[in-house]
């Protein structure tokens, strides 16, 4: 599995770990201008650090659905083109407009990513949909954004069993999810992102033509 361009294996302290580089900002660890991209805050870190074929190159296009307080976007935007952040919850948002005003392609969207009808408008035609709102509906909300992804782009969600059914077996959760997401795209690839994060499932997917 290649890291995308931008994406280095890089030491910090004695541990190595995918890094980007760019402002700092969530405490993570530096080296010069490389911040670790630490995988127990991120999904779509834990899957690149988990040797998942994201198909990322480097300097794509990228929605992105539940940007929060910009702790991966950040790092998406460190070595991607111009990239788009919907989050609806206004705290998370504030500071992640803090993070876009460090970077020139970064840009936020106070946005509920069920309704992509309300950032249509402003969102091209993107190479990669990142997807990790953590809400009930997962596989729904990939399936309404599947309208920006052109052919040949990917999907990287990160799926969290607990936020479907608390109580249902996560790996039935995750059965009906890619179910859901089938009649849209075509799984290539998930994986558990234990040991980083309990319960999530990592998905690379492609839209169906
Ligand atoms: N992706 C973030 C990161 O790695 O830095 C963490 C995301 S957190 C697990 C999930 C986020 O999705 C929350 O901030 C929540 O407000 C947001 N979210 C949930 N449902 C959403 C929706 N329908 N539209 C936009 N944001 C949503």
């Amino acid at each position: 599995m290649s890291l995308p361009d931008g994406v280095e294996r890089h030491e910090f302290d004695g541990t190595t770990s995918v890094a980007t580089r760019g402002h700092p900002e969530y405490g993570e660890r530096t080296d010069g201008e490389w911040r670790r991209w630490d995988p127990h805050r991120s999904k779509l870190g834990a899957m690149l650090e988990l040797g998942m074929d994201t198909g990322l190159s480097g300097g794509e296009t990228t929605l992105y659905l539940g940007a929060a307080a910009g702790t991966t976007v950040s790092h998406v935007a460190d070595f991607g083109g111009p990239t788009y952040a919907v989050e609806f919850a206004p705290r998370p948002a504030r500071d992640l407009v803090g993070v876009a005003e460090r970077r020139s392609n970064l840009f936020p969207l106070l946005k509920d990513a069920r309704k992509p009808e309300t950032y249509a408008h402003v969102v091209e035609p993107v190479d990669v949909l990142v997807q990790d709102v953590a809400t009930r509906g997962q596989g729904r909300v990939a399936r309404l954004n599947r309208r920006f992804l052109g052919d040949d782009g990917r999907l990287l969600a990160a799926i969290k069993a607990r936020s479907e059914d608390v109580t249902a077996d996560p790996e039935s959760v995750f059965d009906e999810v890619l179910d859901d997401i089938g009649s849209e795209y075509e799984v290539l690839e998930t994986e558990r992102l234990s040991p980083y994060h309990d319960d999530h499932l990592g998905v690379v997917a492609r839209p169906r033509p």
